[in-house]
């Protein structure tokens, strides 16, 4: 098994208020009794740029009032399809046909928001066949079990290196409760799925859903065990994080997180995905584009695999004692345009971690501990 969510979620003394937990951030805050939003406990003081929650979009509230406004919303984009955007940075994706499909399942503490949306087109988990996932991040699969325990004869598709976080997510969990210290975790806790409602999917696999076909395509890269789904009949790919991110009103940004991203198996995936020729592109944060307004886009995101991975070897090299948040200060400076989107700077963080951690790992930054 070579996921190590350990790693991925591990960031040291920094990580209860780090990246990590930014990036697992945190709609409940609140209700949870911190005294504010976690985007400004992560935030260093003299830190490039000033991050929103990713979630609720602002920048926090000293004072603890509730300012974190759930932004549940359900759109049909045809007869067939449905987004549920469950928090303004996730999304969830229903497909309906003979049977019926929900391609991601967010964090486990956005399930009632997901419930929500489902109530809103007349459904419950009982009239949902399949949960697809493109990977086991919290953010993707962190509430396909409470889904799953409300109909037993639900199917959970995922690639076979994740299925066993499925069956028993302690480890995953164990992992982002030591990110959090003190045993908690903002985003919930996963709970286990039973093995017989778990289903590995990989290459040349496509889940037959009456009408259509939903295919399965491996798409390492951001993950080992990333997988893009692709619908045919309407060219929707369903990216998870294979792509990036694209938020309305923002350019497509890299996620390169630890602990297992790999530069070149990235651009090869982006290389596969162009051959499918979606016609839309489906991100899991957050929402539909149609292919023909991302001009240029699989080019400029390879290119940008290159530029960022190249940006942090030097700064590595000329900062080999610089802490990640040091790094990523240094990143902010020589990529000025950057601090345009404060709001992404959580995600940043973990893509230069990640870079670098990719960096050391194929020798091209010295350093690496297995
Ligand atoms: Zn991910």
């Amino acid at each position: 098994m070579s996921i190590s969510f350990t790693e991925a979620f591990a960031w040291g003394p920094k990580a209860k208020t780090g990246p990590v937990a930014g990036f697992l951030a945190h709609r409940n805050t609140f209700e949870a009794g911190f005294p504010a939003c976690l985007s400004l406990l992560w935030q260093r003081p003299g830190a490039a740029g000033s991050p929103a929650c990713p979630t609720c979009r602002s920048q926090g509230n000293r004072a603890g009032q509730k300012t974190m406004v759930p932004v549940m919303n359900v759109e049909k984009l045809d007869e067939r399809m449905t987004l549920f955007d469950i928090d303004g940075f996730t999304t969830s994706w229903l497909i309906r046909d003979r049977r019926n499909i929900l391609i991601e399942s967010g964090y486990p503490v956005t399930v009632p928001e997901l419930l929500d949306g489902l109530r809103k087109v007349s459904m419950t988990p009982r009239d949902i066949d399949f949960i697809a996932l493109t990977h086991v991040h919290l953010d993707h699969a962190g509430g396909a079990g409470y889904i799953a325990r409300e109909n037993p004869d639900l199917k959970v598709l995922v690639h076979e290196k994740g299925a066993r976080h499925l069956i028993d997510p302690s480890k995953l969990m164990e992992s982002v409760k030591k990110a959090y210290g003190s045993g908690h975790s903002p985003e919930g806790d996963m709970i286990p799925i039973p093995e017989r409602q778990v289903m590995a999917v990989g290459s040349g696999d496509s889940i037959d859903l009456g009408e259509s076909r939903l295919e399965v395509h491996p798409t390492p890269g951001h993950a080992k065990h990333h997988l893009v789904y692709f619908d045919t009949r309407s060219g929707s790919l369903f990216s998870g994080d294979a792509l990036g991110g694209k938020l309305k009103g923002l350019p497509n940004f890299l996620m390169s997180p630890p602990s297992d991203y790999d530069k070149e198996s990235a651009k090869q995936s982006i290389d596969a995905i162009k051959a499918m020729k979606p016609r839309r592109i489906c991100f899991t944060h957050c929402g539909p584009f149609a292919t023909d307004e991302l001009d240029g886009f699989y080019d400029t995101l390879k290119k940008k695999h290159d530029l960022w991975s190249e940006c942090i070897r030097e700064i590595a090299c000329e900062n080999p004692e610089a802490d990640p948040e040091e790094m990523f200060e240094h990143f902010i400076e020589r990529n000025k345009e950057l601090e345009n989107y404060p709001e992404l700077h959580f995600s940043f963080r973990l893509s230069v971690k990640g870079i670098l951690i990719y960096l050391k790992k194929t020798g091209k930054v010295p350093g690496y501990v297995s």
